[in-house]
């Protein structure tokens, strides 16, 4: 099956989490390490184009795939986001979650995981590591 974030072609190496709504994948740039992308399949821009099951299932999948990757990547919290708009800084058309384990002091202020959120001037991490990160995450939903 062929899934689009926004504009990209997503490779299914780079998927980690699928549900009857929606998909997760791993990030191109990340934040931090286990910082993934949660999505509704259906490509729309903005939170206000979802179904009601669409939320559902979004935000399900994001508490499945939260307490997998807070583990996975050895944090004791959560950041989740959503920039619904360009003038919140979204840059993909794609209504996305943003979750990212958190740890103690990984930022020096705390609110700084905002700002990082918004750049975009990150180095991009190959395709390869992309995959071999999504090749350690999708056994922890396969049943
Ligand atoms: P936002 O600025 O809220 O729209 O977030 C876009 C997110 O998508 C950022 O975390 C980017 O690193 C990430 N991103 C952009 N392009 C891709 C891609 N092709 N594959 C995976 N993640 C991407």
């Amino acid at each position: 099956m062929t899934q689009y974030f926004g504009q990209y072609l997503i490779r299914q190496s780079e998927i980690f989490f699928t549900s009857e709504l929606s998909f997760a994948l791993v990030n191109l740039k990340p934040v931090l390490p286990g910082h993934v992308l949660v999505c509704p399949k259906r490509v729309v821009p903005r939170f206000k184009d979802l179904t009601k099951d669409e939320i559902t299932d979004l935000w399900v999948s994001a508490q499945k795939i939260s307490s997998i990757i807070e583990t996975h990547f050895k944090g004791d919290s959560l950041t989740y986001a959503i920039q619904d708009g360009k003038s919140a800084g979204q840059t993909v058309e794609h209504v996305h979650i943003h979750i990212i384990p958190r740890r103690p002091k990984d930022f020096e202020e705390n609110d700084q995981i905002y700002t990082e959120i918004e750049k975009a001037d990150r180095k991009p991490r190959t395709y390869e590591e992309m995959a071999a990160e999504a090749a350690e995450l999708r056994p922890y939903f396969s049943n």
